[in-house]
């Protein structure tokens, strides 16, 4: 068929008990794959338990940087499903956790353009943060006297989604960047445009990240899919090869590539933002090993 041609293949029972029989651990993507906003996808639960239940690895990761881990943890719980913090990976931990695996000195500032997620994060590591929603509602007087001062101490600035950007946050960002060579430039994602909510597209965070790349002509550390920086991470964490897990996700450029950077499995499932033809449309090269309308086909299929 034209789809085997293309490498990949609709998920069938055969499969299914490949997969479970060969994987060890299953990373989820969440937004698409285990729920769309604040609703869970239908037959979730029900698939995780079957997982657990098998003795499978379960790991969450997620490009969204507006919350922390232990607030993705509260998330979980509200739908009903049980999970450790540790069992979750967020493009704002992995903010933190590149700042404390690469020695960033503690005296040292970062400047964050996002939300409380990364604040938060950054707070556990044990690293000052500053900006974040506190900096929304500052202006600039942009007279010919006006000098914007910023704390010289910011050694790292953080860009994540921010719905409340602003020109104090541009040029702070831009000032620690452009009058600091050694200041690193850490971008959560590059999300082209996210479900902020039901029925439209957002730009996302790449928008934010794409300003300062403009004002500091600086390309960014990304530390969210498809970086291999979280994979790396969460292997030294789980000790499970990459020829034993299964990336599943709704995202070609994220998820599918972040999967196949690390030598794992992929799932490519339809209930977020790729459709089939998108899959299928002759200009998209990334080919995940299969695709399926949903994660709950795997608990269908097995059955079958
Ligand atoms: N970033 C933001 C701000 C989002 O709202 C979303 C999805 O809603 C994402 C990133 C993508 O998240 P995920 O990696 O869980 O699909
Ligand atoms: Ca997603």
């Amino acid at each position: 068929s034209a789809a085997a041609e293309c490498g990949h293949q609709p998920l069938t029972p055969n499969d299914v008990k490949d997969l479970l029989h060969s994987v060890d651990a299953f990373l989820f993507d969440c937004d698409g794959v285990i729920w769309r906003g604040d609703v869970l996808i239908d037959g979730v639960r029900d698939t995780l338990d079957m997982l657990r239940s098998m003795g499978k690895k379960l790991v969450f990761v997620t490009n969204n940087s507006t919350k922390s881990r232990r607030q993705y943890a509260k998330k979980f719980h509200s739908l009903g499903i049980t999970v450790t913090e540790d069992e979750i990976f967020s493009s704002s931990f992995a903010a933190a956790m590149f700042l404390k695996v690469n020695d960033f000195p503690k005296e040292k500032k970062v400047y964050v353009i996002g939300g409380e997620g990364i604040l938060d994060e950054l707070e556990l590591a044990g690293f000052v943060g500053l900006g974040g929603p506190e900096d929304g509602k500052k202006t600039v007087e942009l007279e010919a006297n006006c000098l914007f001062e910023h704390d010289k101490s910011v050694g790292a600035v953080v860009v994540g989604l921010d719905p409340y950007i602003n020109y104090y946050k541009l040029q702070y960002g831009t000032l620690c960047i452009r009058e600091n060579p050694g200041c690193l430039f850490i971008a959560t994602n590059r999300d082209a445009v996210g479900h902020m909510t039901d029925l439209q597209e957002w730009p996302g965070a790449g928008c934010m990240v794409a300003a300062i790349c403009g004002s500091t002509q600086r390309e960014p550390i990304v530390v969210g899919k498809p970086s291999t920086f979280m994979m790396k991470f969460l292997l030294k964490k789980f000790n499970v090869s990459t020829s034993r897990m299964c990336m599943v996700g709704d995202r070609l450029d994220t998820d599918i590539l972040f999967g196949q950077n690390a030598g794992c499995r992929t799932l490519l499932v339809l209930s977020g933002v790729t459709n089939l033809s998108t899959l299928e449309d002759s200009s998209n090269h990334i080919r995940p090993d299969y695709y399926t309308s949903k994660l709950s086909d795997i608990k269908k299929l097995v059955l079958e």
